[in-house]
């Protein structure tokens, strides 16, 4: 097994350079051009993702199909010659002390890997320097480069979308903890989670396969397949989206739905988004109390950024409810200073992708 590339903050900072970088979620397939400064991303591609629910063959036809659309995007997107990192950031549990993705729910289900997606590029396309993280991991790397407030010492990404998943991350030296055998960290949408609609408990299936999962009810996909077979969901409509130039056709989802009717109000789709977002709320009130250095948590992901401020509002709700031993009741504040939005535009995870890649290059 090689070692892993060391990252150094300072080279994070420090390298002016662009970034090539893609984006592999549940969802959608991106690739764009990261700016030197670090924040500019010109976007060239978003398209449906490939993965095991929509391809037509294997396991191995879905992971085909993610390389290939690497490569074609290198190809196509015709790169001049000061352009020498690329970075992908992947919706994929990713072993950190070896670098290989070791399974990917929302993109490949149940099955466990070993892919050393860096060696299979660096053949694939060998003039570029590639560099793999998880996605929540990118979006940790994009806090170092943001305006956290400096009296803290770790802030943590936390990402609700096709997946779910947090990292916390030592913001002045850019290190994320793992486990010293397996590499990981606060894969928090495979934790165990009961949870209640009108007294009744449900049973849900997580996309890995076991029963009861947090994202079994929280994550993108769980909240989709809720409004589909709660019935007291079906009265939720919304207005067709219009989708942005230079983007695919937008699928008319249910999010969208419930979307339109948290904005009008509607009291079911209200008490929907507090019955999904209260696994979640407990998952944070145990790490808020085991550990109280982080001191900025930002929430980014397809859920909240669609869903907008009453997605926070009630995750933050929840948590006043729970409340925090020892914390003063009137210290009304506390969580609200303590979770935020992540950026709205979605690019974050490009963005902290090619940090990531700066601060881990060893051609620079
Ligand atoms: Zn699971």
């Amino acid at each position: 097994m090689p070692p892993p590339t060391s990252f150094s903050i300072g080279a994070a900072r420090r390298v002016k350079k662009p970034v090539l970088a893609f984006d592999l979620g549940g969802s959608w397939f991106r690739f764009g051009l990261v700016a030197p400064n670090a924040h500019d991303v010109i976007l060239l591609d978003k398209s449906h993702a490939h993965t095991v629910r929509n391809s037509e063959g294997s396991i191995r036809d879905a992971q085909a199909r993610l390389i290939e659309y690497i490569v074609e995007g290198t190809r196509s997107a015709d790169l001049c010659t000061d352009v020498s990192l690329a970075a992908v950031s992947i919706g994929a549990a990713v072993n950190m002390n070896s670098g290989h993705i070791v399974g990917s729910a929302p993109l490949w289900g149940a099955a466990a890997c070993d892919i050393d997606l860096v060696g299979i590029l660096s053949q694939l396309v060998p003039h570029l320097s590639w560099s793999v993280v998880n996605d929540v991991t990118a979006l940790a790397m994009r806090l170092l480069m943001t305006a956290v407030p400096t009296s803290f010492d770790y802030a943590a990404a936390l990402t609700i979308s096709s997946g779910i998943a947090y990292r916390t991350i030592d913001l002045r030296s850019g290190h994320i903890p793992v486990d010293p055998d397996h590499g990981l960290q606060g894969e928090i949408g495979h934790l165990p989670a009961d949870n209640f609609w009108r007294d009744h408990r449900l049973q849900a299936r997580c996309d890995c396969g076991a029963l009861n999962h947090v994202s079994s009810f929280a994550s993108g996909r769980a909240i989709e397949s809720l409004l589909d077979s709660m019935p007291e969901m079906a009265e939720l409509t919304a207005p067709p989206v219009v989708s942005m130039p230079a983007e695919p056709s937008s699928q008319h989802t249910r999010i969208q739905d419930l979307t339109h009717a948290i904005r009008k109000g509607d009291p079911t789709a209200l008490e929907f988004i507090n019955f999904v977002t209260r696994p979640l709320a407990r998952v944070l009130i145990y790490q808020t109390t085991l550990n109280p250095q982080v001191g900025l948590t930002v929430v980014s992901g397809g859920v909240p950024e669609g869903l907008g401020q009453p997605y926070l509002e009630t995750l933050i709700g929840h948590l006043e409810d729970l409340g925090l031993y020892g914390v003063p009741t009137n210290d009304s504040t506390y969580f609200r200073r303590r979770i935020t939005h992540g950026n709205p535009d979605g690019l974050d995870t490009l963005r902290g992708a090619a940090v990531f890649a700066r601060g881990s290059s060893t051609r620079i």
